[in-house]
């Protein structure tokens, strides 16, 4: 019997196997769960089709997170084939790479709304299409990944802190609304990992290794460990928490230097 047996799952943010969506999808499968994946562009479609196969995921179509048309024909297409929806993976984030260094404050505003609607907003959207597939199934698990420049001034993370921050917000917002209808929404905090977005980031090797020497552990995080937690959170192991920004980084948010 796996933890996630029978569950039907959307995952949104797999772009190839070093993204951290890939562990999630990987255990919520080899814990019995059903998992559809959408993709961005014809490139990466390449990327994530073999993936999907090599774990029996269904693809469901191509998603640009701030397409609503888009977001109403993925949710249509999970309702005529599994009627409803038990967990919902929100694992999308952009910003311009030209404000993922130097100062924040030459970000313009068209680049600042890009970033805050591809990233925080994109989750209520999709909360929103999710809420009546998940009534359907007397509830469900939505969750979304952050990281720990939402609350501390991380060198050019800039932008992306801001956006994170409204994200962490919105989990709040969205917990409050959807939690009378037993779903829901959690933030998983994740240290630093090598990803096709984190590569944007400007000079983010020296900070993860930082990162490593600080924390408690006195290691990396593993993207295992952002799977595992990002099982127990969508699972009815963490049936009790709502609303809440989960850390799984070694320990670094603790320490005080
Ligand atoms: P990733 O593999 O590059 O995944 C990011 C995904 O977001 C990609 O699939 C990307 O597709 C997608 N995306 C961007 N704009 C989109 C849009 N408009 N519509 C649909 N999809 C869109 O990188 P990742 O590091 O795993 O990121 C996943 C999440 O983890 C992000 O929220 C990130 O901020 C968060 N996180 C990452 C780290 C880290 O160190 N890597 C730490 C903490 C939190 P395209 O490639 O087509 O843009």
């Amino acid at each position: 019997m796996g933890i996630a047996d029978g569950k039907r799952a959307l995952v949104v943010g797999l772009a190839n196997d070093k993204s951290l969506a890939w562990p999630i999808v990987q255990n919520l499968i080899a814990q019995g769960a059903e998992v559809a994946l959408t993709y961005q562009g014809e490139v990466l479609e390449k990327r994530v089709r073999p993936l999907a196969e090599q774990v029996g995921a269904w693809i469901v179509g191509e998603l640009d997170v701030c397409d609503d048309a888009g977001i109403a024909s993925v949710f249509e297409r999970i309702k005529e084939r599994w009627g409803g929806l038990d967990m919902l993976v929100h694992a999308v984030a952009f910003a311009e790479r030209e404000d993922l260094r130097d100062r924040f404050l030459t970000v313009n505003r068209a680049n600042f709304a890009r970033a805050l609607e591809v990233s925080a907003y994109s989750l209520v959207a999709m909360a929103r299409a999710a809420e009546p597939l998940m009534e359907s199934r007397g509830g469900g698990s939505i969750l979304t990944l952050t990281y720990i420049g939402a609350v501390r001034a991380v060198p050019n993370y800039n932008v992306m802190g801001v956006a994170k921050a409204a994200l962490e917000a919105c989990v709040r917002y969205l917990a409050l609304d959807l939690g009378e209808k037993n779903i829901r929404v959690n933030a998983l905090s994740a240290g630093p990992a090598r990803t096709l977005s984190s590569s944007a980031i400007r000079g983010f090797h020296d900070m993860a290794h930082e990162v490593e020497r600080r924390a408690p552990l006195k290691r990396g995080m593993k993207v295992e460990e952002v799977g595992t937690m990002a099982l127990a959170l969508l699972s009815d192991l963490a049936g009790g928490v709502t609303g809440q920004t989960v850390y799984v980084d070694v320990g670094y948010s603790i320490a005080g230097i």
